[in-house]
Parts: structure tokens; C-alpha cells; sequence
């Protein structure tokens, strides 16, 4: 072994004693899956052993505009010859300042209170209180309102709150003393259709029964959450044309407040900057994550209306605050690196170039349709789910002990990609700055990788 080998074994066999890895099995977790990334450059991550691979799923679904891009490398440096960290509490500093503006003028309208946090978890967190504490105290609001509506299998978050609004059955039964009773409305999930109908030609039975539910509920409910278009960790759940639309009409007209979820969604993966603008819905808060810093820095926004964050205004002593703040709330470096990412969305016209990118994903996908254990394959402009399943004639999924999802993702590691499966379904979610030779190539490496082991 020479002495680079030997500094990767070691490194390794740190990282497995001194690390607890997030979201996973420890017991399981075997040098072999432990990928050292050294660094990034574009749509590619390169690992210690200098080996390069596509990024398939953005870093966890935030990066943007690939790694190192210069213009928001510079920006957080030049901030960080500024200061690196003062707090909002009671201070202010320039980039949040400016983050803040130039987000307002890109999010749906009405939206005009921009409220910072670190991670997708919080700002739904922040969303969920915001509306609570409205409805309790604000002139146009109803202290009987106080619980939440969601969507089945929905993943909001892994903080208490958030969990209590997602929809996922296991984390339920996991933490389930812990958490807030919620109603429930069955995802939209076509392939397997709760309903038992199938679309195009159903009645909409899952819009049905959500109005059922907000009629039934409204006296009691604060607001609806749900992810705008497709549901992200619940398996890339595509929305039917118009469902998000109509959630809208059904809040408003029950007087449900809407919180729109763009963690997942948001900052071009869709096509559009956010997802409600394919269906012109604007929510009464939104909450942004991933996506906001350019996937460079932890930062999260939840953005309100004007009307709601007017129920937050009284004298000090009638403590209507609103009581949150974290100490890394509005970092100046991740706002800094923000700022440069919306910059490099308008200076370099990406939504606008990336209906091209859309249509090559489509057509390198369509092979991988018939592979012969691929359910279905789901694609919402650069975010795609492909399920596998044991049997494509009854849907049959595959035993959870058979891993089949991550025995995939390591053949695409042998052949160059990096991708996270959802359970058994490959997701796919390059960087917006993908180019059309990388995406031929994403979908090859994704092609031959479940043909290899499916
Ligand atoms: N909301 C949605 C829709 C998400 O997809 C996620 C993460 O995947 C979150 C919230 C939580 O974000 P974070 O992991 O940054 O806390």
C-alpha cells in the first residue's frame, strides 16, 4: 500500500469511528460505502483517489450552478474580508440586506417579509409557528385554528415540527410521543393511486378528498403545507396539472393559510425559478432552502405576506414577537454567496436556458422507461424519480432487505456518478449548469447501473 492509500485507509477508518452519519444505518455503513470527496469543479466531484464524478443530485439537491463557480467563490471572499459572522438580532449587515430585496423581487407576489434560518427543517419550522402565532393573536386571525394540514408521505423536514407536518409513515411510528396530530390528504401518487383510479381520466378523487377534509377541518386548521408541483422525498411525486392550483382556490375559500414548501423544488429545478409559478399560485408564506445560497452555505428563507406579518405588530408588552432567532440566522457569508446566486440566475439567463436541458433529460430517460424493472419514471424539468420494482405487472416492490436502490447507486459510483436513492426509487436531480453531453452521459451511467443489478 503506498502512502496515499494508506492516508485514505485511515481517513476512512476515522471517519467511521468518530463520525455519526446522518440519516443512516452505522451498523451497515462499511468502509466500501465511505467516498472521500476532496473537491468540485462544475457539475463534478472529484474523491481523494483524484477519480471524478457527475454529481447527479446536486449535493444533496442544492447546488445550482455547479462547484466553484467564480463568481459566487468570489463574493463569499470578499465578504469574508469583510466579516464572517455578526448577528440579526438587533444588528443588521449589508448582504442581508440586499439578499433580501432581490429576493422579494423574484418570489410569487404578495410575498414581501423575508425571515432567515439555516436549513429547509427551520424554515418550515418557521412557517408552521408563523402561522400559529398569527391565527392566535393577529386581528384577521382565529385562535381555534391550531392545527396543520399536509399530504401523505410529504418530507417537510426532520426537526419535531417539521416531521409532524411531513407525511412519512416510519418517522411517525418513530417519534410519534413526540409529535402534533395533523390531517391528513392523500398525495396525489398516480402510479399508485390511493383512489385506485387512474390518470389521465380519474376524477380527481385526491382533490375530493382534501376538500372533504379542509371543509371538515377548517375551523380548526392554521394553514395546509405542501410541497408546490412535486413531492421531493416522497419519491419525486409528480402533481397532475392543476392540482396545485386548485389546493390554492380550496384554501382560500375555506380560509386555510397556504404554506408553500419550495425547499425541494425551488431555485430553477422545475424550469421555473419557483414551482408555483407554473400554476400562477402565489402561498401566504414560503419556505426556501437548499437552493438560496447556490448549495455553498447553510441558508434558508421563509417569506410571508405583508398581512400576516402585520399580526406580529403591537407594543412590546402585549408579546406578540415573533419569538425566533437562531445565532446563525442571516450568516452575511451565506447571504453574500446567495446574492451572487441570483445574480448568476438573471446575468446568465439559466431558467431561460434550460428548456433545452429539460428535453434532452426527457429523451435520455426514455430508454431507462423500459428497462425491465422501472415501474415508472417521473420527470418535472431537472428533477426525475425512476421506480423500481420487482414486478412492473402487479407493481410489486422489492423486499426492503434487498437494498435495491443502493445496490444501483453503487454501480453508478464504479461508473462515475454520484446519486441517493429514495428507498427504490433512483433520483436523479443534476446541477441547473448540466450540459447536454453530461446529461447523455448521466443517463447512460443511470441506464447501465440499474440494468446491472435489476
Ligand atoms: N422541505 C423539503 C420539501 C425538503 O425536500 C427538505 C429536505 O430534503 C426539507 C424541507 C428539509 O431541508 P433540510 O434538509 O435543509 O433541513
Amino acid at each position: 500500500m503506498n502512502g496515499q492509500e494508506e492516508k485514505k485507509r485511515q481517513l476512512v477508518a476515522d471517519g467511521l469511528k468518530s463520525i455519526w452519519f446522518p440519516f443512516t444505518q452505522m451498523q451497515e455503513f462499511t468502509p466500501d460505502d465511505v467516498l472521500i470527496i476532496a473537491e468540485g469543479k462544475g457539475v463534478f466531484l472529484r474523491d481523494v483517489d483524484g477519480r471524478d464524478y457527475i454529481d447527479g443530485v446536486s449535493s444533496l439537491w442544492t447546488n445550482v450552478h455547479g462547484h466553484r463557480k467564480e463568481q459566487i467563490d468570489r463574493a463569499i471572499r470578499e465578504q469574508l474580508n469583510r466579516v464572517a459572522h455578526s448577528t440579526l438580532l438587533g444588528l443588521a449587515h449589508e448582504p442581508a440586506i440586499v439578499c433580501a430585496r432581490k429576493l422579494l423581487e423574484i418570489v410569487p407576489k404578495g410575498l414581501t417579509r423575508v425571515f432567515y434560518s439555516e436549513s429547509g427543517s427551520t424554515a418550515v419550522e418557521i412557517a408552521l409557528k408563523m402561522a400559529f402565532q398569527y391565527q392566535q393573536q393577529a386581528a384577521g386571525g382565529d385562535p381555534r385554528k391550531i392545527r396543520f394540514m399536509s399530504l401523505t408521505n410529504a418530507y417537510h423536514g426532520d426537526t419535531l415540527g417539521s416531521v409532524s407536518a411531513g407525511g412519512i409513515d416510519l418517522f411517525h411510528a418513530t417519534y410519534r410521543e413526540l409529535l402534533f396530530p395533523t390531517v391528513k390528504a392523500a398525495a396525489p401518487y398516480c402510479y399508485r393511486c390511493p383512489f385506485g383510479a387512474s390518470y389521465p381520466g380519474c376524477r380527481f378523487d385526491c382533490l375530493s378528498q382534501l376538500e372533504n377534509l379542509l371543509a371538515a377541518h377548517a375551523h380548526e386548521l392554521a394553514a395546509l403545507i405542501i410541497e408546490p408541483l412535486v413531492q421531493g422525498a416522497a419519491g419525486i411525486l409528480v402533481q397532475p396539472p392543476g392540482y396545485l392550483k386548485r389546493v390554492r382556490e380550496l384554501c382560500t375559500r375555506y380560509g386555510v393559510l397556504m404554506i408553500a414548501d419550495e425547499v425541494a423544488v425551488g431555485f430553477g429545478k422545475t424550469g421555473r425559478m419557483f414551482a408555483c409559478e407554473h400554476e400562477d399560485v402565489a402561498p401566504d408564506i414560503l419556505a426556501l432552502g437548499k437552493g438560496l445560497s447556490g448549495g455553498y452555505l447553510p441558508l434558508a428563507a421563509t417569506v410571508a405576506t405583508e398581512e400576516i406579518y402585520k399580526g406580529f405588530l403591537a407594543r412590546f408588552d402585549e408579546f406578540k414577537t415573533f419569538f425566533h432567532g437562531h445565532t446563525y440566522t442571516g450568516n452575511p457569508l451565506a447571504c453574500a454567496a446567495a446574492i451572487a446566486n441570483l445574480d448568476v440566475f438573471a446575468e446568465e439567463r439559466v431558467i431561460e436556458g434550460s428548456g433545452e436541458k429539460i428535453e434532452r433529460l426527457t429523451q435520455g430517460l426514455t430508454p431507462i422507461a423500459s428497462l425491465n424493472h422501472v415501474g415508472e419514471v417521473r420527470q418535472r424539468g431537472f428533477m426525475v424519480g425512476i421506480e423500481l420494482v420487482a414486478d412492473r405487472e402487479t407493481k410489486a416492490l422489492y423486499p426492503p432487505a434487498e437494498r435495491i436502490g443502493h445496490k444501483v447507486i453503487l454501480e453508478a459510483r464504479k461508473r462515475g456518478l454520484i446519486i441517493r436513492p429514495l428507498g427504490d426509487v433512483i433520483v436523479l436531480m443534476p446541477p441547473l449548469c448540466i450540459t447536454t453531453e453530461e446529461i447523455d452521459r448521466l443517463c447512460e451511467i443511470t441506464y447501465e447501473s440499474i440494468r446491472a443489478v435489476a
